[in-house]
């Protein structure tokens, strides 16, 4: 069995912001070698999600305004976690949105539906931060 591990860096100039990492998830599986198995990708920070949707700008807009209903940024106050940060609701937003995605891996490439992309998603930018992608298989 072969295996592949790689940190991808990101810093978001923005405190939020949704990227597509599919393609950079492609290349890891490129470099890797493995045609069948499996790929593990996770946020490693806790304000910080990886999911998979549909790289549609409406609709990121979407997750943006449902997330601020759910969880709004502000005030800080209203949050028990904000004693010495002010960050409580990125932490809720990526409980939300999720830590991590597994993806079959087939013929060398990412088994995918037609519309699943690959994103990263920062709510608490401004800082550098890794995201892991581990990958298993022959
Ligand atoms: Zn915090």
């Amino acid at each position: 069995m072969k295996h592949f591990r790689k940190e991808l860096w990101f810093e978001v100039k923005k405190r939020r912001e949704l990227i597509n990492i599919t393609p950079q998830i492609q290349e890891c599986l490129h470099n890797s070698g493995i045609n069948e198995g499996l790929l593990l990708c996770n946020a490693m920070h806790i304000t910080a999600s990886v999911f998979i949707n549909d790289d549609e700008s409406g609709l990121h807009q979407d997750f943006e305004n449902w997330l601020e209903e759910l969880a709004p940024e502000k005030p800080y106050s209203r949050y028990h976690h904000n004693g010495f940060e002010d960050n409580a609701d990125a932490h809720l937003k990526r409980t939300i949105m999720g830590r991590e995605v597994v993806i079959a891996i087939t013929n060398g490439k990412l088994d995918l539906g037609p519309w699943e992309q690959i994103f990263y998603g920062e709510f608490d930018g401004k800082r550098k931060k890794r995201v892991l992608v581990k990958i298993i298989g022959e």
